[in-house]
Parts: C-alpha cells; structure tokens; sequence
C-alpha cells in the first residue's frame, strides 16, 4: 500500500495549501465506508493476535485543531476490538505535578506495554505547540523540544514501539461549522469551551506551529501523516488504512500453545 499522505522525513508542507479534503485521493463516499467497515473488522483481528502474542506495542498519536476529529476518529477506528487490550489516553493542560516534571514524564508513564494499542489524544506536542503559539516559554525551550521528542520516540521504537502519529486537518471554515454544530446541540454543547473561539483565532500561529513540529519530528520510526479531515468518512479510512498496513507488517501471530488438545483429559 502506498504510504498517502505520509511526511518524509526532513520534507517541509505548507498546511494552507495541504487539502483538507479528499478531492484527488478518493471521491466515493460509500465505496469508501464500505471499505473501511472491511479494515476495521481486520483490524479487530490484528488486535487480537497482537494481544495474544503479547510481545508488539503500537502506539497511535492524534493530534488537531479543536474540532478536529480527534476523539471521532478512535471511537470510529477502535468500535469492536477488546478493551483489555486498547487504552486510549488524553492529554489536558498539564497539573502542577505534572508540571514539576519534564514534559515527557506524564508520556513515558501511559505508552503502551507489550501487546497493547494505545492511543494518545493529544500528546507530546501539545508542549511545544502550546508553548510557542502562546509565547509561554523562550524559543530556546520550545526548539530544544524537537529533539528531545525525537530522541524519546528514537528510545520507544527502538524497543519494539511501532508509532504512527496523524495530525487531523480540517479548514477553518469546516471548524466553524462544528463548533456551530456544538454550540446549537445539547447533546454535543458539553464540547464546546468558549476557550476554543480563543485558540481558532490563533488559527495561522497554530499552523504555523504544526508546520514545524511536521517538518522536524518525522522520521523513518515515528512518521507524521497529515490526513485530510473535513470529511470524517475519508479521515477514517485514511487513517484505518495507515494502522492495518503497519499491522499487516508486524503481522502477530497467535503463540504457540504448548499442548496437544486430544491429551488434554477434561
Ligand atoms: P476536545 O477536542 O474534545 O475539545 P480536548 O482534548 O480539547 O477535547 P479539553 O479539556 O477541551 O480537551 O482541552 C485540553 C486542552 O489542554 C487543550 O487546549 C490543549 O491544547 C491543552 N493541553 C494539552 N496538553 C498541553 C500541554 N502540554 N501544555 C499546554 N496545554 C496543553
Ligand atoms: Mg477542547
């Protein structure tokens, strides 16, 4: 499969001109949702194997814009595996403990163990998008972060971490029209934070922000995909076909048993 919207390392994307949607990548809607209900019955098999094999870690990283279809996407991509073996962990604005750490230490802690998927909503970014964007720190401490974070995945995937990392893209506009939809919804108002409107304002900084997060941390172990988001049955797929090719690679096996089931005396 060929590895669409992948960032190759050192390779610098200009998000403004990055589709946010799937226009020239694949333009039928139901083919698509069929397709993508296939993956994701694979994948709950894959998941599976990988548990019961007990020795592969994947660790799924999304990050976005508010809106963005972080907490959409892992509901979507994760409906039917066992829970025993996926832990989805998101991350806030840091607590004063775990501000009295470094930044990685509320990560290290939750990445997962052998046999499991673990999904990060929000991440290690958010500590450097955050901070620059919102000038909370000198440049100094944000630009040190790069290779801190990429030292760090170099250190997970180099004991047997396969990470993928997604940043959602949706439009602007297409953000506006969500958090409409939030605001107007009572059964979605509860997502909604006036907060958000703050940060959308800040909407080129942010970009600007990914930009180098995309341009820097990349690599070969842990590369950066930039999905286009605005519309959920292309993001879905996009993504679930990025996670089934890694799975298909590790390919898990279930472990041997050990015993033959014809002595086994019941
Ligand atoms: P939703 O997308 O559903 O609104 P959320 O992830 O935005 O969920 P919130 O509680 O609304 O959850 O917001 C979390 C906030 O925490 C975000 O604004 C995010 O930027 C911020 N945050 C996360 N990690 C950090 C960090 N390391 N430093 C500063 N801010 C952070
Ligand atoms: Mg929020």
């Amino acid at each position: 499969m060929p590895h669409t919207h992948r960032v190759a390392p050192g390779a610098s994307i200009d998000l403004s001109k990055a589709p946010t949607r799937a226009d020239g990548f694949h333009d039928d809607k139901n083919a698509a949702r069929h397709e993508f209900r296939e993956l994701r019955e694979e994948l709950v098999e894959w998941q599976r194997r990988l548990y019961a094999h007990g020795q592969h870690k994947l660790l799924i990283v999304f990050q976005a814009m508010d809106a963005g279809g972080k907490d959409g996407t892992t509901k979507k991509i994760m409906r039917g595996v066992n829970p025993q073996g996926v832990r989805v962990e998101s991350f806030k604005v840091p607590s004063t403990r775990e501000r009295a750490h470094d930044f990685l230490w509320r990560i290290h802690r939750v990445v997962p163990p052998a046999g499991y998927i673990t999904v990060f909503n929000r991440s290690h970014y958010e500590d450097i998008l955050v901070p620059r964007v919102h000038k909370l720190v000198p440049e100094e401490v944000w630009q040190a972060r790069y290779r801190m974070i990429n030292d760090f995945e170099a250190i997970l995937a180099g004991t047997g971490t396969h990470i993928l990392k997604f940043f959602l893209h949706i439009s602007p506009e297409e953000q506006r029209r969500r958090f409409h939809e939030r605001v107007h919804n009572p059964l979605k108002q509860w997502k909604f934070s006036v907060q958000d409107i703050e940060k959308a304002r800040d909407w080129n900084d942010y970009m600007a922000a990914y930009e180098g997060v995309l341009a820097e941390c990349s690599t070969a172990a842990a590369p950066w995909h930039v999905i286009p988001a605005d519309q959920k049955w292309y993001r879905n797929l996009a993504v679930i076909r990025v996670i089934l090719d890694r799975l298909r690679t590790i390919n898990p096996e279930y472990p041997p048993h050990g015993y033959d089931p014809e002595e086994i005396d019941f």
